[in-house]
């Protein structure tokens, strides 16, 4: 697997390469040159201080008396070849012997270090390195590269070339262990996240990471938490709402198994009656099951909303009317309080009665003969704000931060009896929600409750 830390280490590794590299061979160059121009002037100023030794040597013998012997007697600091010339080009001094008595044309020599006596040129002096020719005064050619003329000076090079090297090898080691110690640190948090994401693949959705670091890694180790957080509360309430399906759908097939079961052994008759219960209990499954289709495509976000522009007092209006009959069979009076300057919003219709007649049916169901419902609806808080007040039994505290949430129901259990799925409310606040609107509601035990829905402008 070409992991990560192989990739960084592997970059790492050409940096600290190809830039101590580039390091010791630059020095190497700069130290080599100005070395050898040390030599150099060195060599020049040898070779002068040479020629004069050799003029006041002239002077003294009267002549080039023996300067071959002279020459090789004297404690020369130089493994340099050295050759001196008369004053006619000849030459009679050589270290080597190899070219004594030879024209110094004839032996492609020129430019020596004049032998001056007296202001007089009595010959010259000319210093062969293995590469070259070097001048006695400073104006003169300097060779670019001249070689190393002593040996120890030539080691000398060498040597600080060899410690160039070495200097560049311990900096690569030295990089090398860094580098794969701030490759493991990068990694590390990695290689936490890819584990943290075997684990939830293997459906242990209450796995989280644990990366300290503030950097980009550590976002998006929290954002993988915060990930993992909603996939295990989705799958939590999944099975939740299995669990409750299952409970819902038991009651009303243990009515309907239990009538039918009753008729079969005679202990029911066949009659209306029964028959009666078992068509509302399959009117309940109807019910529940529908309502269940919105609930789980409203919290799965799929719930296609036909938006249209809607007069809302006209839709209230006509979803009043439909459960008049009803409220008067119950001697219930619906009061419909109408005063909005702006009363159209962008709503999908067929779910806005749908919310409407959720909120109606349970009005109507929990307020006793001869309470009063009313409808309001008002400009208000910057947006369309419908509400339902019963004078039913209220709703108690405890039960009133739960009543939109699904299958809940309060205290009695007389909503079920009377039809009550325990969806509407959690029906309703998802509508609205869609249509970015809020529901809330208000309630006083034994007064009655007030359901209220704003649907803010969007300007
Ligand atoms: P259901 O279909 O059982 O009525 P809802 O979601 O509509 O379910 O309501 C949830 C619970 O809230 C109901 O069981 C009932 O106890 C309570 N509730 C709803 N509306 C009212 C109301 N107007 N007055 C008193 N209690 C209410």
């Amino acid at each position: 697997m070409r992991s990560l830390t192989w990739k960084l280490g592997g970059a790492l590794l050409l940096i600290v390469f190809v830039s101590v590299g580039l390091m010791a061979y630059l020095t190497n160059l700069s130290t080599t040159r100005e070395f050898q121009q040390y030599v150099s002037r060195g060599n020049m100023m040898y070779t002068q201080s040479l020629a004069n030794s050799l003029g006041d040597l002239y002077a003294e013998e009267q002549g080039w008396n023996n300067i071959q012997e002279t020459l090789r007697s004297l404690p020369l600091s130089t493994s340099a070849r050295i050759l001196v010339t008369d004053s006619s080009g000849v030459i009679i001094a050589d270290t080597a012997r190899e070219w004594l008595g030879k024209e110094s044309a004839e032996v492609s020599l020129s430019d020596g270090t004049p032998i001056t006596v007296s202001g007089q040129t009595v010959g010259s002096l000319y210093l062969l390195t293995s590469g070259g020719m070097v001048r006695g005064h400073m104006g003169g050619r300097i060779p670019q590269a001249i070689p190393m003329v002593v040996t120890s000076e030539e080691d000398f090079l060498e040597r600080v070339n060899d410690s160039l090297w070495k200097v560049g090898l311990i900096a690569v080691a030295v990089a090398l262990v860094i580098g794969l110690i701030l490759t493991r640190q990068i990694t590390r948090p990695v290689r936490a996240l890819i584990s943290g994401a075997r684990h939830l693949t293997k459906g242990e959705l209450s796995y989280r990471v644990t990366v300290k670091s503030r950097d980009e890694i550590g976002e998006l180790a929290d954002s993988f938490n915060i990930m993992a957080s909603s996939l295990e509360k989705g799958e939590q309430s999944r099975r939740q709402l299995t669990a409750d399906i299952a409970h819902e759908l038991r009651t009303p097939l243990t009515v309907i198994e239990g009538t039918v079961d009753g008729i079969i052994d005679g202990v029911f008759q066949p009659d209306t009656e029964h028959l009666r219960s078992i068509k509302e209990q399959t009117a309940l499954l109807t019910h529940l099951i529908s309502d269940l289709r919105d609930i789980s495509l409203a919290e799965s976000g799929q719930l296609k909303l036909n938006l249209t522009s809607t007069d809302m007092v006209e839709l209230v209006r006509r979803v009043v009317s439909n459960y008049e009959i009803n409220a008067r069979e119950k001697n219930i009076r619906i009061k419909l309080e109408e005063e909005p300057q702006i009363s159209e919003i962008e709503a999908d219709t067929v779910r806005m009665e749908q919310v409407i007649s959720n909120l109606l049916v349970n009005a109507i169901r929990h307020t006793p003969s001869n309470g009063s419902i009313s409808v309001t609806i008002k400009n208000d808080e910057g947006g369309l704000a419908i509400s339902v007040a019963d004078t039913g039994e209220g709703i108690a505290p405890e039960d009133l931060p739960h009543v939109f949430e699904r299958f809940y129901r309060s205290g009695s259990s007389r909503s079920r009896k009377e039809g009550g799925t325990g969806l509407g409310l959690a029906i309703v606040k998802q509508m609205v929600e869609a249509h970015g609107g809020k529901v809330w509601v208000e309630s006083k035990m034994g007064t009655g409750s007030i359901f209220s829905i704003l649907f803010p402008f969007s300007i």
